[in-house]
């Protein structure tokens, strides 16, 4: 059992990770945007507050994102937890470290998915879902067999994310820079940082999660 933090720029892969993660070592993904974005369409009052903020691709209050987090970590995992999207500022982590206290947990390992951002932009602005079963395809790399139709479950309903066009993207990709970033050296200092190459084949970048999630434990 470990927890751990995928890193990582928009579009690194970090979700694709931990949806395997979860399947294999029955991790539980814990992804503030997921949350957010259930949030929206539930039609909460908080989601009402923070749609307009994640469509131009700003981060939401980290007080907002504390709390989803705060909420899910006392329920608990059997493998432990996959933090993806969390922490983004250097606020969240230090309140993450403070969370995990709390509830006596450990943060194992922190994952740095590398990717340049000229592929970034690449892979997500040809991104689009199932909005069935949440398949993930892309217009140029992976298009589905028959247009518009999910090759896993055959639904027509496929959906495109709000902030996955360029304007947003840019945004995206500042505010990572400015503020998430900086957490690259936080948790290299803290000495729990491991680095995998994000553009590797999806394998490899699995067995290279791996090999660092089983080394620290
Ligand atoms: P990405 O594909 O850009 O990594 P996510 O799905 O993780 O996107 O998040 C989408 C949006 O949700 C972000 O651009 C931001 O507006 C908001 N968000 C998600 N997690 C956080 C967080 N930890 N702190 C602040 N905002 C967040
Ligand atoms: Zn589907």
């Amino acid at each position: 059992m470990a927890n751990i933090i995928l890193l990582g720029p928009p579009g690194a892969g970090k979700g694709t990770q931990a949806k395997r993660l979860e399947s294999e070592r029955r991790m539980v993904q814990l992804s503030t945007g997921d949350m957010l974005r259930e949030a929206k369409s539930s039609g909460s009052e908080m989601g009402h507050k923070v749609a307009a903020v994640m469509a131009r691709g700003e981060l939401v209050t980290d007080e907002i994102v504390i709390g989803l987090i705060r909420e899910r970590l006392t329920e608990g995992a059997e493998g432990g937890f996959i933090f993806d999207g969390f922490p983004r500022t250097l606020a969240q982590a230090d309140a993450l470290a403070d969370l995990m206290d709390e509830v006596g947990q450990r943060l194992d390992a922190v994952i740095e998915m590398q990717v340049d951002d000229a592929a970034l932009v690449v892979r997500i602005t040809g991104r689009f879902t199932c909005g069935n079963c949440g398949a993930v395809y892309h217009d140029e790399t992976k298009p589905t067999l028959t247009p518009g139709v999910c090759d896993v479950c055959g639904s027509g309903q496929m959906q495109r994310r709000a902030d996955d066009n360029a304007d947003a993207l840019r945004t995206r990709l500042m505010e990572y820079y400015k503020k998430t970033s900086p957490l690259i050296g936080y948790y290299y200092a803290k000495g729990c940082l491991t680095s995998v190459d994000g553009l590797a084949e999806m394998d490899v970048v699995a067995a290279s999660i791996a090999s660092a999630l089983d080394s620290a434990n």
